[in-house]
């Protein structure tokens, strides 16, 4: 059989609510341009994030009212520890609320003012956590990684001679760790090959600095290296996951991705020092160490999660049904970021509106003519997010204008797919008529959340 079908039946629905494009009109108005400001219910198909988004099975309900909600010594946190300590191999696995909290406590660690953190591309929360604790955050893609029409099966991978560079420039004792993220979210969802993690990993011992991975896709990034590595063709996922886990000397994960929760993560690590001042901050910040800010259940859902995310069958119909929405948008001329990703596809908003200046945001214009079209939401990853002002008060964008449209895991079905790629088909026929923005108020970090603009 050709068709890669949903591997589950659906046992519990929910409604979405239709609106109309008048009211859709006045409700992006009032959100003053920016989605994250939209009531959820406003939305028909939401594509904001990936990001604790996921359709929960059976097993991990199940697994919920079996929680056991003791405060300290849960037997729902000795499972998630067993599941963890047997599929990462790390010695110390703290539990917290969601993946940011261990990039805080990491930096906590780690970061510092004359600090430098590298990473093929940090993910907007741990950018911000690395400069509110002082340090620099570096981006390392390598150069496939910046250039949207570009097709190489492993863009996610950092430059490792721009890694040798960059420590050399700096110093290794200024560089108290090495990140990489897997699969490379704010890079437009693209793995990262085993052969890459080595290489970094190789840098590293070299140079005596610790390898920390964030492994918020890391099933994901697995089975890519399944399809696309030498090698790794006849290995089950488990184990590429595992051998990946092997090169570093932790990992950070927010388990709202392939967690398959709606909340939580953890921050595991092989340094004893470390993980004692971890656990320190955590108890001060988040909670305990066998909860982490967590209900005890979400721990044994997470547990569940962490292994169904490595079902294979799972797996191909994930990666196939984001792939199947980037190649009918191709086929209809879109532009996108290519190849698919792993967890959603990436319109090019300077190829979709190269009459819209980066300074004008041209992919928030594509993302509030999706909401006003067809009360899609997706979301901007590019001048909004990671735009600033030089001293000379011009604009200042990064490589890439990019508009995500991510894909909750287990949640649409193949038609829902269908009514997105035609409505951004009719936008893309439209496109003259999208006008840029102009932003009218912005919070010091993380700005995109809260913004405000207007229409030019
Ligand atoms: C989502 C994400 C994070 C942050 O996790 P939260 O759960 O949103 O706090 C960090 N890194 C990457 C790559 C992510 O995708």
């Amino acid at each position: 059989m050709k068709t890669i079908i949903e591997p589950f039946k659906i046992k519990s629905v929910e409604p979405i609510n239709f609106t109309t494009r008048e009211q859709r009109e006045a409700l992006i108005a009032e959100a003053h341009y920016n989605v994250f400001l939209l009531h959820a219910d406003d939305v028909l198909i939401d594509l904001l994030t990936d990001s604790g988004t996921t359709a929960m099975s059976a097993r991990q309900w199940a697994g919920i009212m079996n929680g056991d909600e003791a405060y300290a010594g849960s037997r729902s946190y000795y499972r998630f520890e067993t599941v963890l300590k047997e599929l990462t191999g790390f010695s110390y696995v703290i539990p917290v609320h969601q993946g940011r909290a261990a990039e805080k406590i990491l930096c906590s660690i780690v970061g510092g003012a004359g600090k430098v953190i590298p990473n093929n591309t940090h993910f907007d929360t741990t950018r911000a956590n690395i400069e509110y604790s002082g340090a620099r955050a570096v981006d390392l893609p390598v150069r496939e990684g910046t250039q949207p029409e570009v097709i190489a099966p492993f863009k996610g991978n950092m430059d490792v001679d721009a890694l040798e560079a960059l420590i050399k420039e700096v110093g290794a004792e200024n560089v108290p760790c090495c990140l990489l993220t897997l699969t490379n979210n704010s890079g437009g969802g693209q793995p990262v090959s085993m052969k890459n993690v080595r290489d970094v990993r190789a840098v590293c011992t070299k140079h005596n600095i610790p390898l920390i991975l964030d492994v918020c896709r890391f099933a994901e990034n697995a089975m890519f290296i399944k399809m696309r590595e030498e090698g790794y063709a006849n290995m089950s996922v488990r184990d590429i996951a595992k051998e990946m886990f092997s090169y570093g000397d932790g990992a950070m994960m927010s388990a709202k991705k392939d967690g398959m929760v709606n909340t939580g993560g953890f921050l595991a690590l092989n340094n004893g020092e470390w993980a004692e001042r971890a656990r320190t901050v955590l108890i001060v910040t988040e909670g305990f160490p066998t909860y982490g800010g967590l209900a005890r259940r979400d721990l044994e859902a997470m547990a569940i999660g962490l292994e169904e995310a490595l079902d294979e069958a799972y797996l191909t119909y994930r990666l196939r049904s984001v792939q199947y929405l980037g190649e009918k948008l191709k086929a209809a001329g879109v532009p996108i970021l290519e190849p698919p990703g792993g967890h959603a596809i990436y319109l090019d908003a300077r190829r979709f509106c190269d009459h819209i200046a980066p300074k004008d945001f041209p992919g928030q214009a594509i993302v509030c003519a999706l909401y006003r079209e067809a009360g899609i939401r997706s979301v901007e990853i590019g001048s909004v997010m990671f735009g600033t002002t030089n001293a000379s008060g011009e604009h200042v964008g990064p490589a890439m204008e990019l508009v995500r449209l991510a894909i909750p895991r287990r949640v649409y079905t193949q038609s829902h797919i269908d009514y997105v790629i035609e409505a951004i088909v009719n936008v893309h026929e439209r496109r003259h008529d999208l006008r840029g923005l102009r932003m009218t108020y912005e919070a010091p970090y993380l700005r995109h959340f809260t913004a405000h603009f207007e229409e030019l």
